[in-house]
């Protein structure tokens, strides 16, 4: 991996726009709110750019899979904390995870889609390259209503 100081407010602005043409097909309220002042994160940008388009494609599934082309919403935000970590909350209002799936959807091969669908392979990854770049993943999801995964970086200023 080639580490690079990425500004989080530029890299998701452009990650974003890319994400709001597959949105709007599929008639979702797409919402996107990084602060000018977001910080920087260090670490390889086409690998961040991976593991947020494994989140949002993941969150534009759940959301289709439960509304059809009507009434799904998706929400990128960021909010930097005082201890040195800065988070990109990704929130869907989709199909949401049943609780005995909780556990299992950051394993390797682990899916619920039909074959041809999905690897079950996006959240390992996802999974794994935020702990090289020492930062976390974490999920909060609801089902029937909705998912939030929230991704935690260090600060790379
Ligand atoms: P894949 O997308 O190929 O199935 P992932 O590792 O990306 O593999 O995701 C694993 C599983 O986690 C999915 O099959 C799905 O059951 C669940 N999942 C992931 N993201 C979401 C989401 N935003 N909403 C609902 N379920 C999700
Ligand atoms: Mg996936």
């Amino acid at each position: 991996p080639e580490n690079t100081v990425i500004k989080l407010d530029e890299f998701l602005a452009e990650l974003c726009a890319m994400i709001k043409r597959k949105a709007q097909v599929s008639g979702i309220d797409f919402s996107c709110t990084v602060p000018g002042n977001t910080p920087s994160v260090v670490g390889d940008a086409g690998q961040l750019q991976q593991v947020m388009l494994n989140l949002m494609n993941n969150a534009l599934q759940a959301i289709v899979e439960r509304h059809g082309t009507e009434g799904g919403m998706l929400k990128v935000a960021t909010l930097a904390d005082d201890r040195g970590h800065v988070s990109i909350f990704v929130e869907d209002n989709g199909a949401g995870i049943p609780p005995e799936n909780m556990e299992r959807i950051f394993n390797p091969f682990f899916t619920t889609k039909p074959p041809g669908k999905g690897t079950g392979l996006g959240l390992s990854v996802c999974h794994a390259i935020l702990s090289a770049m020492n930062g976390s993943i974490n999920v909060i999801s609801k089902q029937g209503e909705g998912t939030i995964f929230k991704v935690s970086l260090p600060v790379g200023r």
